[in-house]
């Protein structure tokens, strides 16, 4: 069984083919490394560089194997930047899945794992959030992600392409090799920039407002751990090539941390004084994300292993500390 991962050199990509290998499942990577490192990815892991958008592209690689199943994650995944550059998140998100999926539906492959997202519930109408809630999203890459999850829906009813969604809350940590972890170029997430700052590498983490309506006044996630997150992509996998059954899931821990707790955490791991400066809020931030992820427990018999904040900063702080520089390619 060929497993076709877009988007395999970046950072929840390259975790993803490491899950499958230890699964016993044979991935193919495509990536244009507009984000992605391909050094990320094992040398012996067919490794195909080029954009999801290019539909020649795509057949020439879905001509070389005999692909089962797509994982879909080549995307743009910023949510700041969207409020900035809608265009380009329409543009790499939207008519990115477009050709993937005009291509798997060319070659007959009917079965798809599309990373989407927390950004999809906007500003949520209760806590913790369920897939069955109302999806108002309040950046352009929430609403990418939607309008994705919208035309899956309907490519499973025209032409039988089964589909699991997965909305994913705050991904963060590395693999406990230490051999791959989190990497951007510029780095926008919390946690990788929190350690930036133990590691002397800036003066100091910005707080993105602290007036909100919690506790501390700062923004309240839900941060769940790359290689569980992987791992529930596996479970889902499995459960679609044996069930042909289209899903929606969310993926957390279902605890929630303020900023402020997260930059307390790393503190404790690192042992190192970590600056703060509170700086005004980012645009298309939500105050606060927190998932029930009970229907993929429930549903795919998923049980995440590493859900302390400390564990995953640990595997982050591993991973930085072996690549202060990030991977060189
Ligand atoms: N955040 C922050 N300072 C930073 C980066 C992020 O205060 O330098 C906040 C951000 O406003 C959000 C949370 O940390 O409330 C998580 O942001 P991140 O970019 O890691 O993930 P997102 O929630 O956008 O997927």
């Amino acid at each position: 069984m060929v497993i076709c991962v877009s988007g395999g050199a970046g950072y929840i990509g390259s975790h993803m083919v490491k899950c499958l290998q230890e699964n016993g499942l044979d991935a193919i990577v495509i990536d244009n490394l507009s984000n992605g490192h391909r050094s990320s990815v094992d040398e012996t892991v067919p490794f195909y560089q080029g954009d999801v958008r290019d539909r020649i592209f795509l057949e020439s690689v879905f001509s070389q194997h005999a692909i089962q199943a797509v994982i879909h994650f080549a995307a743009d995944s910023l949510v700041g930047e969207s409020v900035f550059e809608p265009i380009k998140y329409y543009q790499n998100n939207v008519v990115g899945a477009l050709t993937l999926l005009d291509v798997m539906r060319q070659f007959e492959i009917k079965s798809l794992i599309f990373s989407s997202t927390a950004a999809t519930y906007g500003e949520p109408v209760s806590i913790p959030i369920l897939e069955s809630d109302p999806t108002f999203p309040t950046s352009p890459y929430g609403e990418s992600k939607l309008v994705v999850e919208k035309l899956l829906k309907w490519s499973d009813v025209a032409y039988g392409i089964k589909s699991v969604i997965l909305r994913y809350f705050n991904v963060a940590g590395a693999h406990p090799s230490g051999l791959i972890g989190e990497d951007h170029q510029p780095e926008t997430h919390l946690i990788p920039l929190i350690l930036k700052v133990a590691l002397k590498k800036a003066p100091a983490i910005k707080i993105y407002g602290d007036d909100y309506a919690t506790p501390d006044g700062t923004c309240i996630r839900d941060y769940i751990h790359v290689m569980d997150l992987a791992q529930a992509h596996v479970l889902a996998l499995l459960n679609l090539l044996k069930t042909h059954q289209s899903a929606t899931y969310n993926l957390g821990n279902g605890e929630g941390f303020s900023v402020k707790e997260v930059i307390e955490t790393a503190r404790k791991v690192t042992q190192c004084p970590i600056e703060t400066q509170v700086v005004a809020r980012r645009s298309g931030d939500p105050s606060i994300l927190l998932a029930s992820s009970d229907k993929a427990i429930r549903e795919l018999g998923w049980n995440p292993q590493y859900n302390r904040l400390e564990t995953i900063i640990q595997s982050a702080w591993a991973f930085q500390q072996s690549h202060p520089d990030g991977f060189l390619d």
